[in-house]
């Protein structure tokens, strides 16, 4: 049979793939054993709790499963709206605005704020549906060296003249963990009559005196008018919110096309989200739980001299370096039970491929020493090998 030239093209194209050692698998799990669990972003342990499922239950039930049509049309219910405006109060801002993913949410903004005359400057490492939405928008898009003011100062100072400025950063890196200067970058965009965008997907419910994020209460809408946060990660539902004044949320409403023109969330899970906004108001225990993890982790790690970063977050990455490294580290944990992110190009630069590991407040002290010491046998055998090669 002759082969079309879309089989031939994707062939070679998944051929390739394998070839350079990328191929990506969706491990299958029944049942996840969450203490071995080192993977996920669930960094306050909420998505199984009871409280969360019985909450998304009884949703449905008042509401339906599916909310059956967009927001503008019929699906905006009350559950959403409600949890708008807790996000709202949580994150310090007048309004709120739900997405159904935290992709949508940026796609939406920035192709609502976003045309031929807006120059986007984005941070290298910021999250790949923050460089979709410029692409979507049709904006001029540059990008800055990492967390490097000076880089973004000299840019903006180059915009062309008939050019409205957007500045966009996540709040937590998502890949090395390390923590964008809010500060900085206000006072830089104030200085060049530019608007400030965060995405604080890994912030949210780990930051902050309230769980407020990296953002929240800390700085007004004059300072960060875009704040973006997600549902699916420490407030252990799904979805994401964009926080700011009436004229942002309004702007959005009107032309943000991620928005407009698809279903809203399942009513159930909005009511899921409410039910864990109460739970980060009455349990700061979660949050004292995850930062002990976190220092336990990096005090262990760094006594193994293991390639840590400077990360003070949930994510907490190995620097390897190679693919193949990587994946060996990847797998022999794997046969301990233990699941870890590994993270390879295309989204890092080659030679920075990395285990990542993030750490929740389910796990206890033990869980995490059972790491460790996983780690540390890795350690002792690249140590014995290298000095077989040099021996030999
Ligand atoms: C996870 C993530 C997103 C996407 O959120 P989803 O709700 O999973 O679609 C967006 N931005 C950052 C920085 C993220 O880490």
């Amino acid at each position: 049979m002759l082969r079309s030239s879309w089989q031939t093209h994707l062939n070679d194209r998944l051929a390739q793939r394998r070839e350079a050692k990328l191929w990506r698998e969706r491990p299958i799990l029944e049942q996840v054993v969450r203490q071995r669990d080192f993977a996920s972003n669930d960094y306050l342990g909420l998505s199984d709790d009871p409280r969360l499922a019985e909450a998304q239950a009884q949703g449905a039930r008042r509401f339906g499963a599916g909310a059956g049509a967009s927001h503008l049309v019929s699906g905006h219910l009350s559950p959403h709206h409600e949890l708008e405006e807790r996000l709202a109060e949580l994150m310090g801002r007048p309004r709120a605005l739900l997405f159904s993913t935290g992709y949508m949410a940026n796609l939406g903004t920035l192709q609502a704020l976003g045309d031929s005359h807006t120059q986007i400057y984005q941070d290298r490492l910021n999250h790949a549906s923050l460089l979709d939405g410029a692409a979507l928008a049709g904006a001029r898009s540059r990008r800055f060296h990492h967390r490097d003011l000076g880089d973004l100062h000299r840019l903006l100072e180059r915009t062309p003249a008939d050019s409205r400025r957007l500045v966009v950063s996540d709040g937590v890196f998502s890949m090395d963990g390390d923590i964008a200067d809010i500060t900085g970058l206000a006072r830089t965009c104030q200085q060049h009559d530019a608007w400030l965008m965060i995405d604080d997907a890994h912030g949210i419910g780990v930051l902050g005196e309230h769980g407020d994020g990296c953002v929240g209460q800390c700085y007004g809408t004059d300072q960060v008018p875009i704040l973006v946060a997600t549902l699916g990660k420490a407030l252990g539902s799904a979805g994401a919110v964009v926080a700011g004044d009436e004229l942002l949320i309004e702007t959005l409403i009107q032309f943000a096309r991620p928005y407009i023109y698809t279903t809203a969330q399942p009513p159930g899970v909005a009511s899921a989200t409410l039910r864990a906004l109460d739970i980060l108001a009455t349990e700061p225990e979660r949050r004292t739980r995850l930062h002990d993890n976190i220092h336990h982790f990096r005090a262990g790690a760094a006594a193994l001299g293991l390639p840590l970063m400077p990360s003070t977050t949930p994510i907490q990455p190995l620097l390897l370096g190679t693919s193949t490294k990587v994946m060996a580290w990847r797998d022999t944990l794997a046969s301990h039970g233990f699941l870890v992110g590994a993270i390879r190009e295309p989204t890092v630069p080659r030679g920075q491929a990395r285990l990542r590991l993030t750490l929740s407040a389910r796990h206890t002290l033990n869980d995490i020493d059972a790491l460790l010491d996983c780690l540390g046998e890795l350690v002792s055998h690249e140590w014995q090998g290298a000095q077989g090669a040099t021996n030999s």
